[in-house]
């Protein structure tokens, strides 16, 4: 009897559930580069180098552990570029009984892998993706009968069940939550840590190769490619991280500076999102620093909560709603993605640096995600599928179960709700208390009309006159239209003017678009 283990690229452990079976007599284990996923939208180059670099290391490290190892590079011959299609050419070239797979991460190659027993006449084991903490039943049945989703609730849980910061049964620190404390703009003048850099060896400089002559216009730089593409380099990764700037994570979460990519974030998602590391790993060395008194409680929660919270909340969402939630457009936002999110060319300094270091990394940290570009969607009104579109492609740790949530749901409002209690939209005097953008930018985050008017303040007010009737039955919104009723009716009629010129020239409506519902 011998089996065929497909792992993808976000499954590059070695204590996945389909490999738990396998030996090195029986087992064939399949890893595929195929330019149906590569092209599957623009993803960034950097991205690409990441995860081929990552998927080869981690080959190595099966061939040396004694498994046998099918792997299809992205420029061989015979490469059919699909995985149906490179299923069914080692289906063919060998003799396999059964194929035995660990649940994919996205809905879509889920919908490929339940067809492969009826396509293929041979028995398929799914095996249940268990370095989640929590499962997809568990969340579902987490979920179901409640009103409201909200991630602070499943947080607990989640606490709870892990028993990570828990004495006793109750929260260390005697509240759960500490995020009051983590708002802190973030000073020029304050010491930063550096980040480690991997120098990239054979395997990673060959596939640097052939995704530059491959994808030659495509967005995204690989010079200087830095990042950790093994496990040990990873862990490597993580322990700076905790060492040296998790005890400041908490209190500048949420800052932006220029010249500072990365600031006290870990930048361990693409390493973890690919399987390089372990969610519970990850919060039990947050944790061992807390309790060795190196680290304090706010950054140590606010990075558990990170992990055990959100990133298991957004896939829990994002099993529960799909198919549908990709196609989620609550506030209905039909303008095209303006042409600066590729380019980076504007004079809106926070947004051109945003893309600038986007370009240049593959990695922006979650405010500039969420407060910079994803904020001036929203403002804008651009059409939440492109928005997404592009989170999906920029990003090296841009798999579509934790994405798409974040932008559709959290940043975007486009699924009416269900995530956030209200939308993640501010005026450009947020940017300005929260980074250093401002001091070196045209527009004045103060203004909005004029020639000067920040883009972000005009387009606030702006958003919340379009969405008046949209957003009137929330209570969290309330304050902020009283405000918009402040402002008189002539003004109010310069801010509307000014935001549709600027919009029809940057983000003309896109005729294409579908008309998309809420859920
Ligand atoms: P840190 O700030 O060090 O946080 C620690 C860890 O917590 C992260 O490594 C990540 O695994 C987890 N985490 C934090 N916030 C979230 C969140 N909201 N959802 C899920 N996990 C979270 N994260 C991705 O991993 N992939 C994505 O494609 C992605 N797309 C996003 C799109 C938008 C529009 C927004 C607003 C957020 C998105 N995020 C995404 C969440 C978050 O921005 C990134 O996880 C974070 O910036 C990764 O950098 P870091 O490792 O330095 O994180
Ligand atoms: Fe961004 Fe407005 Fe500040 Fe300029 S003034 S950096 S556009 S928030």
């Amino acid at each position: 009897m011998t089996t065929l283990i497909p792992v993808f690229a976000d499954q590059l452990s070695l204590s996945l559930s389909s490999l738990r079976d396998a030996n090195s007599q029986s087992s064939i284990i399949l890893m595929m580069e195929v330019a149906s996923e590569a092209n599957f939208v623009g993803h960034h180059r950097r991205k690409i180098a990441f995860l081929f670099s990552a998927m080869r290391h981690f080959a190595e490290t099966l061939r040396q552990a004694g498994f046998a190892v099918r792997y299809v590079k992205l420029d061989d011959p015979e490469n059919t570029g699909s995985f149906d299609g490179e299923i069914s050419r080692a289906l063919d070239e060998l003799q396999i009984d059964k194929i035995v797979v660990c649940e994919p991460g996205e809905w879509r190659v889920e919908q490929m892998v339940r067809q492969w027993q009826e396509r293929f006449s041979l028995p398929v084991t799914v095996t249940q993706d268990d370095r989640f903490i929590c499962s997809r039943e568990e969340f579902g049945n987490w979920a179901s009968g409640r009103k409201q989703l909200r991630m602070e609730w499943f947080y607990r849980d989640m606490r709870r069940k892990t028993s990570l910061l828990m004495r006793d049964e109750k929260p260390v620190g005697g509240q759960w939550n500490f995020d009051q404390e983590n708002r802190k703009p973030a000073k020029p003048d304050l010491f930063m840590p550096s980040v480690p850099s991997f120098s990239p060896d054979a395997i990673t400089l060959e596939v640097v190769e052939l995704v530059r002559s491959r994808f030659p216009e495509r967005f995204g730089s690989l010079d200087g490619f830095n990042m950790a593409v093994t496990r040990e380099q990873a862990l490597k990764a993580a322990r700076s991280f905790m060492q040296e700037r998790l005890p400041l994570f908490g209190d500048y979460q949420d800052a932006m500076l220029e010249g500072e990519d990365v600031l006290w974030h870990s930048l361990l998602s693409p390493a973890l999102n690919a399987g390089l590391l372990d969610p519970l790993e990850l919060c039990e060395m947050a944790v061992a620093e807390h309790a060795a008194g190196r680290a304090p409680l706010n950054s140590v929660e606010g990075y558990v909560r990170q992990i055990i919270g959100w990133r298991e909340y957004v896939r829990g969402i994002y099993w529960l709603q799909m198919p549908d939630y990709a196609q989620a457009n609550g506030l209905d936002a039909h303008r095209r993605l303006p042409d600066f999110y590729w380019s980076g060319e504007t004079k809106m300094r926070c947004v051109a640096t945003v893309i600038d270091q986007t370009r240049r990394i593959a990695h922006a940290h979650h405010i500039q995600r969420l407060m910079v570009t994803g904020n001036f969607a929203l403002l804008a009104g651009i059409d939440p599928h492109e928005v997404h579109e592009w989170y999906l492609a920029v990003y090296a740790d841009a798999f579509e179960w934790v994405e798409m949530p974040n932008t559709i749901g959290m940043s975007q409002y486009a699924d009416g709700g269900l995530m956030a209690s209200k939308p993640y939209a501010a005026s450009g005097k947020y940017i300005n208390r929260m980074s250093d953008h401002c001091r070196q930018c045209d527009f004045d985050p103060d203004k909005r009309t004029g020639p000067d008017a920040c883009p972000f303040t005009m387009l606030y007010w702006d958003f919340l006159a379009r969405n008046r009737e949209a957003l009137s039955g929330n209570q969290r919104m309330a304050m902020m239209m009283r405000n918009l009723d402040r402002i008189d009716t002539g003004e109010l009629q310069q801010i509307r003017e000014q935001s549709a010129r600027l919009l029809d020239e940057i983000a003309p409506p896109n005729t294409a678009s579908r008309r998309m519902p809420s859920l």
